[in-house]
């Protein structure tokens, strides 16, 4: 059992002023393994404060200077790279897989910055003027708990680089990983006030972000419904936000691709971090005269997907972050049935033997019409809808009819055709035959998925805003 009851302000870990506590609770077995003792509003002030503070003299440090403390950021963490996965695994049940390319995120976070603060101009002219790109002020930052520390990683990142401090709010479900991860920035040994995190509730610590008058920009990545209420809350002090929110991503596989290839390349994209990723490709778009052979191939592959324990290296799902979230993917398949789609594999209740955790099967639906819930609601869970589509224009017509716009994904054997459909999706990015990152593209969501990009320099002009010079 592990209390973590401090906070980082100031370049200190300090005690908060808060005294709730939140479990943290294994989502493997369902015991209790922690808690944490959640900060409350006076605490978001102190820490505000001392981004405040920290700011007057950041802001005025060169590119060099910005340069040497993300590097030593990165070292910090590089150093901790093995705890770092196994305390992702251990707390929200995140597979090794997934949490070993996680830590590898976080550290490219930090590299990609670097190379984008080199080539990125602060000064540039314009007609006669002189244009200069200047910092925004005190940035919060707001994260969810299924990548939470690269989300970190990534927005502290391009904050340094713009020469902002922030005040950070993980979510409450991280507090571990939080701790480990701070232990680390401690180390880097950066000016004190430049980063500030307070564990906490939404409701409170993320309020009290969102409403604070000394803070001039908040990125938040985490759901459509909480992006919102943020979105509204900002608006009184007309703060900038960057909101990176949910998803339902389609993935058009073209009658010509390679179906051997791209359907386990589709399961692989709808299964990642457990189902439980914003850019799970969850809607998987079929030609109609091919869904039988699509349907054989789906099932032979989910049938050799490993469910089990996340620590195991071959583990491809590992359990729901939390009961609750086991509870609604199990409303969801409920809902799939009830709404008349063919059940392919999986189902409901628990695979066998791993009754202990918030395991869940991991399922597919086919024959699935694009008006289901259970394909326009994000279910965040391992649960996979198969629709068919007429021909090219109707796959594309079907991929955009949703509310978000997030990722898509397109497999075809003849590349000029794939960047046509592509190019036709309304999505911030398109995976096309392929399953990768690029950390210094631009990542967002048009629709609800979000407002705004992150990484490279599209997310490093984000974070400063134009001023005009003029003589
Ligand atoms: P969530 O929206 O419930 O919580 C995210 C964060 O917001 C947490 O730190 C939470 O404590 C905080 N929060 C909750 N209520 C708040 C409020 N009223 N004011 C301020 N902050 C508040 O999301 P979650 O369950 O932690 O994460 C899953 C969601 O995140 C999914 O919808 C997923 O699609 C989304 N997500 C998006 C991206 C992306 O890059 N677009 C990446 C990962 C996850």
């Amino acid at each position: 059992m592990k209390t973590i009851d401090k906070m980082y302000v100031n370049g200190e870990f300090v005690t908060p002023n808060g005294t709730d506590l939140f479990d943290l609770i294994s989502p493997t077995t369902n015991k209790l393994t922690g808690q944490v003792v959640l900060g409350n509003e006076q605490d978001v002030n102190l820490a505000v404060a001392a981004a405040k503070e920290a700011y007057k003299t950041f802001s005025q440090t060169t590119k060099e200077e910005r340069i040497t403390y993300l590097q030593k950021l990165h070292d910090a963490v590089a150093k901790r790279q093995d705890e770092l996965v196994d305390v992702m695994v251990n707390e929200y049940g995140g597979t090794y897989q997934f949490c070993k390319n996680s830590v590898g995120y976080m550290l490219s976070s930090f590299t990609t910055a670097i190379e984008t603060l080199k080539a990125f101009e602060f000064e540039r002219t314009v007609g006669r003027s002189k244009v200069l790109m200047q910092s925004l002020g005190v940035v919060g930052i707001i994260t969810p708990w299924n990548s939470s520390n690269g989300f970190i990683c990534n927005k502290l990142a391009t904050a340094i680089s713009a020469g902002s401090t922030v005040v950070i709010k993980p979510s409450e479900m991280s507090a571990q990983q939080t701790q480990l991860l701070l232990e680390c920035f401690h180390e880097a040994g950066l000016p004190k006030g430049v980063f500030n995190v307070i564990n906490g509730l939404g409701t409170v610590v993320g309020n009290a972000i969102t409403n604070h008058p000394d803070i001039a920009k908040i990125s938040f990545t985490g759901s459509t419904a909480v992006g919102k209420s943020i979105a509204r809350g900002a608006v009184d002090t007309l703060k900038r936000v960057t909101l990176e929110l949910g998803g339902k991503s389609p993935n058009i596989i073209l009658d010509d691709a390679n179906f051997e290839t791209a359907i386990p390349m589709a399961i692989a994209a709808a299964y990642m971090n457990s189902g439980q990723a914003c850019i799970a490709g969850t809607r998987l778009l079929v030609p109609e005269n091919r869904l039988d052979e699509v349907n054989q191939l789906v099932k032979a592959t989910v049938e050799k997907v490993k469910v089990g324990n996340p620590a195991d290296e071959d583990t491809v799902v590992g359990p729901m972050v939390s009961k609750k979230q086991y509870e609604r993917v199990q409303g969801y398949i409920k809902l799939g049935i009830e709404e008349g789609a063919q059940l392919l594999i999986g189902g409901e209740g628990q695979p066998e033997g791993l009754e202990a955790g918030n395991f869940v099967k991991p399922t597919v639906f086919t024959n699935v019409k694009n008006t289901m819930r259970i394909a326009r609601e994000e279910i965040f869970g391992p649960v996979l809808s198969i629709i068919t589509y007429k021909d090219e224009e109707d796959a594309i017509a079907i991929a955009n009819d949703t509310d978000y716009g997030l990722q898509a994904y397109v497999s075809s054997g003849d590349g000029q055709r794939a960047h046509r459909v592509a190019s036709k999706i309304v999505a911030g990015r398109v995976m096309i035959n392929a399953l990768t990152h690029d950390p210094h593209a631009p990542f967002g969501g048009f629709k609800q998925s979000g407002i705004g990009r992150e990484f490279g320099s599209y997310g490093l002009e984000e974070y400063v805003e134009p001023k005009t010079l003029l003589v």
